[in-house]
């Protein structure tokens, strides 16, 4: 990673601050960093005041919605009539995953980028990716800080969720001083972490604890025992009542089992036709390579994709790159 990334570049932020209306938006649907990223931006700008909202382009997971204030953030597919002066996408490796809201920042005057995917296809007008962030929360840490702009409890809470969410709470191999830098900062402002990791984490709805339940029946291993996988049905989701915005959780399953380098989690692509699939290694295997086979991306730890087949098939191509690769012992420490 070149040192230039570690500081935004300079027109971002005179682009950022010098729009009066300014949208924020992040892949659809919106994670804690994207969603944390994002109001906290809302917040700095309509200080100043910009105005400023978050378009989620449609429902966000439930556990998440406790973070927007009434009016901060729109959730209807297509985004909040524009135009405006500045968009900015938070977290998204390229413009597809924007949804409908790619074109609604295409239109505006500028458009801005800014991620934390190593492999962004730095789709938009200034592009401002470092791959060695944690979150996308730390880098909006560090162009609030160099603009000047001190952080207060309004923009440090949602920040602080992007942080604790895309390090698996301070857990991952994304964890590093940095990480642990920019919660001090973020909790120097006093607010209570344990009220957060209440609402992220302890209001697990009992619809997705069912889910869990069928999820480990489901689980199954492959690859000698180095990879774990679930297949989420149709019928599981509708027996179990969960939120399909919450399905992508069940991943922690097969990743957390003794013994295994990948976990997979097969289930219905929430766009319709297809299976996505989401990926998670432990220590050597980089998923976001084998991801990228199939025109997904992510981490090298924390990656997916969708195929545009049906779930049997989907796996069976899956598990036999899987199998190839871990054959191969590709990055396996000797
Ligand atoms: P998921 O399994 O969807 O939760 O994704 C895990 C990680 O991979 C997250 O950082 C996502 O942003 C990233 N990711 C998922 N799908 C894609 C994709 N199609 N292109 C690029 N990154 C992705
Ligand atoms: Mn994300
Ligand atoms: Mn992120």
């Amino acid at each position: 990673m070149s040192g230039a990334a570690r500081r935004p570049p300079p027109e971002l932020a005179r682009i950022l601050f010098g729009g009066d209306r300014v949208l924020l938006v992040s892949h659809v649907p919106p994670d804690g960093d994207g969603l944390g990223a994002g109001l906290a931006l809302v917040r700095a700008l309509r200080k100043r005041g910009k105005e400023a909202v978050f378009a989620a382009g449609g429902e966000v997971q439930r556990c998440l919605r406790f973070l927007a204030r009434p009016g901060e953030m729109d959730t209807s597919p297509s985004g909040p009539p524009g135009p405006f002066d500045v968009a900015v996408s938070l977290d998204s490796a390229s413009q597809e995953r924007l949804g409908e809201l790619g074109s609604l920042c295409r239109r505006s005057r500028h458009f801005l980028n800014i991620d934390h995917h190593a492999g962004n296809r730095r789709f938009a007008d200034l592009n401002w990716v470092d791959g060695a962030s944690p979150a996308v929360g730390e880098m909006v840490v560090r162009l609030l800080e160099d603009t000047g702009i001190p952080l207060t409890r309004e923009t440090a809470v949602p920040l602080y969720v992007a942080l604790v969410t895309d390090t698996g709470r301070f857990s991952y191999s994304n964890t590093g001083p940095a990480a642990h830098r920019t919660a001090a900062a973020l909790l120097a402002t006093g607010f209570d972490p344990s009220e957060i990791t209440d609402r992220l984490y302890r209001s697990i709805p009992e619809p997705f604890l069912r889910l869990t339940g069928l999820a480990i029946g489901a689980l199954r291993r492959d690859a000698g025992g180095l990879v774990a996988h679930v297949t989420l049905t149709p019928e599981m989701l509708r027996e179990s009542g969960a939120d399909p915005l919450d399905a992508g959780d069940v991943v922690t399953i097969p990743v957390s089992l003794e013994g295994v380098e990948v976990g997979v989690l097969f289930r219905p692509a929430p766009d319709g036709g297809g299976t996505k699939v989401s990926l998670r290694s432990r220590r050597w295997f980089s998923v976001s390579d084998l991801a990228a086979r199939w025109g997904g991306g992510g981490h090298e730890r924390a990656a997916g994709a969708t195929l545009p087949h049906p779930r049997d098939r989907a796996r069976a191509t899956v598990l036999r790159a899987l199998r190839e690769a871990l054959e191969a012992g590709e990055g396996e420490p000797s």
